[in-house]
């Protein structure tokens, strides 16, 4: 039996025809290896942005079942694209939609978690000698209904497929030539890093490096599956290899500077100081799907019993909050809210950063002399996150990725020698 490798392609690498070609030739470069192949490819281009405003101008509030309906045509299209370009370039290839393979999902429309991934039907075709090009982003429940994983969900796909077929790589090929030390779009001279471990990676996911879908390195290190980063247009460089911390060492306290813009504030003022109330509002958003992000409950004013909550989410989730709210309004008794959607989340990343004092404090100061105002914090182990105004963003994740010694000239300097100095 042969190796199997995954490949997912993204949609800048499939945006028009002579890409789809040029994704067949990587393709075919890896099944000469002697490997079989599974592909997993994302929508062309702009398609799944382009079909969002479609929706938004028939409805202000579409479903969301039909808006996965609609959303999960987009990969439907690449596929079978991708599939006539390898026949055409004489690789037998066949491709499959979520149905046709048994991507199967819990019952969530637009951010399903993959439950269980059918293999039987792929390795058939594997077995015949064939490339198998399977939809990325979609998934199906057990009663035949159509879901999505989120936007950025095709990573995810191809790092289940890869755990479910026990493949021996899953490459995410992009538009960047690996994971950099921060969005390499908004800082020119962001290093790439050579190897991040997953736990890095998993956090600078969440925290808004899009290179790759939180849930797909969730997976990948739950499968251990070996994941690398890498571009489609510069097929020989091998890019970024995620592995696990315990693999590595770690030159450095900080590993990447990310920024999210796709959050919102909301602040509920005077709520009753009582037991209960923080699971009646929190409960309520959960039951909607809603996830919330930071939350910070002020110190209780004793005088009047009450209490502000300040938490951030989606800002596509806003609606629903709202409507909620409106709800728990009458038990939590609070007197006002406010919502401010003019936030950036940015946060610092990294393993090294563990027992070394003194990452948070120069995170702070740093802000300050930027004159940037921090109005929330939060912390995990391996993270420090700051709320400040959204157009504050930019220059936050410049002062930090320097201070932090991340800058490319710094990072080449440092490499394979002691930690730098914060
Ligand atoms: P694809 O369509 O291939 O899935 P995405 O747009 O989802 O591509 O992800 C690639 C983009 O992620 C890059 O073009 C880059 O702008 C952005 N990005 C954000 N943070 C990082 C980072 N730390 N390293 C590399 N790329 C990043
Ligand atoms: N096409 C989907 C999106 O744009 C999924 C993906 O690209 O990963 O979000
Ligand atoms: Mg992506």
């Amino acid at each position: 039996m042969k190796n199997i490798v995954v490949q997912k392609f993204g949609g800048t690498s499939v945006a028009d025809t002579d890409k789809i070609k040029n994704v067949a030739k990587a393709v075919i470069k890896e099944r000469n290896n002697g490997n079989d192949v599974v592909v997993v490819v994302s929508a062309m281009g702009h398609t799944t942005d382009y079909l969002v405003k479609m929706a938004k101008e028939i409805s202000e509030n579409p479903s969301s079942r039909e808006m996965d309906m609609l959303l999960s045509t987009g990969e439907g299209v690449s596929i079978a694209l991708l599939s006539m370009a390898l026949q055409a370039q004489g690789c037998p290839a066949v491709s499959m939609n979520a149905i046709q393979v048994g991507i199967m999902t819990e019952k969530v429309h637009s951010k399903a978690r993959i439950i269980n991934i059918k293999t039987d039907k792929i390795r058939r075709h594997l077995d015949k000698g064939e490339v198998v090009v399977v939809a990325g982003f979609q998934g199906v429940t057990d009663d035949l209904e159509i879901t999505t994983l989120g936007r950025g969900g095709s990573d995810t796909s191809a790092v289940a497929l890869a755990g479910a077929l026990n493949a021996i790589r899953c490459d995410i090929y992009t538009d960047v030539e690996g994971v950099y030390t921060t969005d390499p779009r908004v800082v020119p001279n962001a290093s790439r890093l050579d190897e991040i471990s997953y736990e890095e990676m998993l956090e600078l996911a969440r925290v808004g490096a899009n290179v790759l879908h939180p849930r797909a390195v969730e997976t990948a290190k739950q499968y251990k599956v070996p994941l690398r980063v890498r571009s489609t247009f510069k097929l020989d460089n091998l890019g970024t290899l995620i592995l696990g911390v315990d693999e590595m060492e770690l030159h450095r306290p900080v590993s990447g500077v990310a920024s999210d813009l796709s959050q919102l504030r909301i602040v509920v003022c005077d709520v009753k100081d009582n037991p209960g109330t923080a699971a009646v509002l929190f409960n309520g958003l959960a039951n909607e799907n809603i996830s919330v992000d930071m939350i910070i409950q002020s110190y209780a004013r004793k005088a009047l019993n009450t209490n502000d909550i300040a938490f951030t989410i989606d800002k596509g989730d806003l609606d629903k909050a709202m409507e909620i709210l409106e709800k728990v309004k009458k038990d939590l008794e609070f007197s006002n809210v406010f919502v401010d959607d003019k936030i950036a989340k940015i946060s610092i990343v990294g393993a090294g950063m563990i027992d070394r004092p003194g990452i948070a404090a120069t995170m702070f100061k740093t802000l300050a002399d930027l004159g940037i105002n921090i109005k929330m914090i939060s912390t995990s182990e391996i993270k420090i996150s700051c709320i400040v105004a959204e157009d504050k963003a930019k220059e936050a994740v410049i002062g930090l990725h320097k201070v932090f010694h991340l800058d490319s000239e710094e990072i080449a300097e440092v490499k394979g020698d002691l930690p730098p100095e914060v």
